[in-house]
């Protein structure tokens, strides 16, 4: 506990105890300790409404029912803070009863005498504080002190069933960052770290009392209003927040600005429980992402299709796949347990004739939205196949491959057959193929979706969860899946050896997939720092710059080559 002045107020009582309890603790703590006596019980209610105290005497040597009922009603108010009731006595019964009522501990009259009661409150107190802390660790996020993911869960679920029980409605904003991962590349973390904070502030500034937000993902926010009755209410909400965070941000001395989008869903109409309607939002969420210009999307809205521009991007992107300017480049997989590549992921590159390498940040997006995806999905896993066979007929080791899957390639009602007719005219050994699908897509349409995994899992096609951690997947939907991986988000592993919240998400993390005997992969290691502690809490593999960008095809299999001669 901080060494300033002990704040106490003693409830109840009379002056004979008032000066017994100001005696010691005048003599007893140093510096000395301000003690205010109220020993009217309506009006000390009203004392702890307005003033902080370190601890609160309540005396229940004359009337030990009237003290345990004013520590109910304190609770009942929303008092956290310490309470510690007097007693003639040390009697366990009433002591078992003072703890039932809500106080943090009894002391007895007779210790008053000794040392033991002031060392009885500094425990209450420090136990207190340990325990604030821990919940500020596990309900708050570090970086911008707003309610964390666990927060929110807890949150919406009082919100749910408080308008299950008024026979209202609530509004679930999901906001999401436009193009924050390029950000954070152009600009560097920390000043994405700013501008995340700047949002969360700007989104607190337009909350009303009853409305609460959280952050759940590294440029993921959430917005629960709360009995907002009026469809017209909500939308004025959401694009008022829109307007508010698309504002530009100065930033490391320059003016930026950043757009958002938000998927909007309604309790009960767009789902009457929690999972539902957290799905409802995404969905609408990934809409809004996929549609250039508009950044609210309400949950059943239909979206206009794309305009002018986006056409001829598409355009000019169907004809580089014909002419093969795509390509695939590889990043290693590293083990943890034997420091050796053991796989590689492979990311997609579009080869410009004039632009030069284009990363899919600038073109996955619209892929997705136009459908593109789907062929040139194909492409990709034809050639990821036809490149692990290059890499074998080198003589590289028999290294597993991933491959990105978006959501909208499970979409088509092909994707099964046509994926396995690929995968076996390759004639590659399937169970050296994984697919990584994200969290947001899984949950998209979560049956679907684990029927086809299923289905390509019986050819040995195994699956693994990427960005992990950013999405919504409860545990019960981690363990339905039919998965053998989890790839927790570099967003994490950033700041895992800068913040104390992120390195016990991480450990719990890496602890939750081993309890499901699923391996467990950290991407975007950048330093030996987060490769060290990686490795000292037992993650399966890691993958990152620090141990290698993605490679072309070439540069790869010399890679993996030049490794197997120094081992
Ligand atoms: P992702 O699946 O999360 O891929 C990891 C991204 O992190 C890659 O970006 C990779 O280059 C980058 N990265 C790897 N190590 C580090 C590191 O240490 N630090 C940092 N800051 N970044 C690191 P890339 O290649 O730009 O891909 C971006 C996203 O595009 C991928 O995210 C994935 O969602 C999508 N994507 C890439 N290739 C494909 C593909 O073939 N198919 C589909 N459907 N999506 C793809
Ligand atoms: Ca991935
Ligand atoms: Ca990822």
């Amino acid at each position: 506990m901080q060494d300033r002045a002990l704040r106490v107020l003693m409830v109840g009582g009379d002056q004979q105890s008032y000066d017994l309890v100001s005696n010691r603790l005048d003599s007893l703590h140093s510096p000395l300790s301000r003690i205010l006596w109220c020993n009217d019980h309506q009006q000390a209610l009203g004392l702890i409404d307005i003033s902080a105290y370190d601890v609160v005497l309540v005396d229940g040597q004359q009337q030990f029912d009237g003290a345990c009922q004013w520590v109910e009603d304190a609770r009942s108010v929303g008092y956290q803070s310490p309470l510690i009731i007097l007693t003639l006595d040390h009697n366990s019964v009433l002591g078992q009863r003072a703890l039932e009522a809500g106080a943090n501990d009894f002391i007895a009259t007779r210790d008053l005498q000794s040392y033991m009661w002031v060392r009885s409150i500094h425990y209450v107190i420090d136990r207190y504080e340990a325990e604030q802390k821990l919940i500020q660790l596990n309900y708050f996020d570090s970086l911008t002190g707003i309610p964390n993911r666990q927060q929110f869960l807890e949150n919406l679920e009082r919100a749910v069933a408080r308008a299950e029980e008024k026979q209202s409605s609530l509004a679930l904003l999901v906001i999401n960052l436009d193009g924050f991962k390029q950000f954070n590349e152009n600009y560097g973390l920390a000043v994405g770290d700013e501008l995340v904070t700047t949002m969360a502030e700007r989104l607190n500034q337009c909350l009303r009392k009853s409305d609460s937000i959280a952050r759940i993902g590294g440029d993921e926010f959430t917005l629960i209003l709360d009995d907002s009755n009026s469809a017209a209410d909500v939308e004025l909400v959401s694009t008022k927040v829109a307007e508010v965070l698309s504002k530009p941000i100065i930033l490391d001395g320059y003016p930026k600005t950043i757009s958002c989008s938000i998927g909007v869903a309604i309790y009960p109409d767009d789902g009457d429980t929690l999972d539902g309607l957290i799905k409802s939002a995404n969905v609408a969420l990934l809409k809004a992402k996929a549609t250039a210009g508009s950044q609210v999307v309400f949950y059943g809205e239909e979206v206009d299709q794309p305009g002018v521009s986006d056409s001829q991007y598409e355009a000019e992107m169907r004809r580089a796949l014909r002419d093969g300017e795509f390509e695939l480049h590889y990043q290693p997989r590293v083990s943890l347990v034997t420091g050796k590549t053991v796989g590689m992921e492979s990311l997609i590159r579009w080869r410009h004739p004039e632009r030069g390498l284009v990363m899919p940040e600038q073109f996955i997006g619209l892929a997705e939205k136009t459908g593109l995806i789907i062929p040139m999905g194909y492409w990709i896993i034809e050639q990821a196949c036809s490149d692990l066979k290059g890499f074998d007929a080198k003589g590289c080791d028999p290294f597993h491959i991933s491959v990105n899957l978006s959501f909208e390639q499970m979409q088509d009602p092909l994707f099964v057959v046509t994926a396995t007719q690929l995968i076996q005219q390759s004639g590659i050994d399937p169970t050296r193929l994984e697919f990584e699908l994200t969290e947001t897509a899984v949950i998209a349409d979560f049956e679907q979706t684990v029927e086809s995994m299923k289905t390509l899992g019986e050819l040995g096609v195994s699956f693994s969860l990427d960005d992990f951690g950013t999405g919504f997947s409860s545990f019960s939907h981690i363990q339905q899946l039919p998965i053998s991986a989890l790839k927790v988000d570099r967003s994490f592993i950033n700041s895992v050896t800068r913040g104390e919240e992120d390195a016990i998400i991480v450990k719990s993390m890496i602890d939750l997939a081993h309890s499901l005997q699923l391996q467990i992969i950290a991407e975007g290691v950048e330093t030996v720092d987060q490769a060290h502690f990686l490795w000292q809490n037992d993650c399966d593999q890691v993958q990152g710059y620090f141990f290698s960008p993605a490679l072309t095809a070439k540069d790869f299999s010399a890679m993996a080559r030049e490794q197997m001669a120094v081992v």
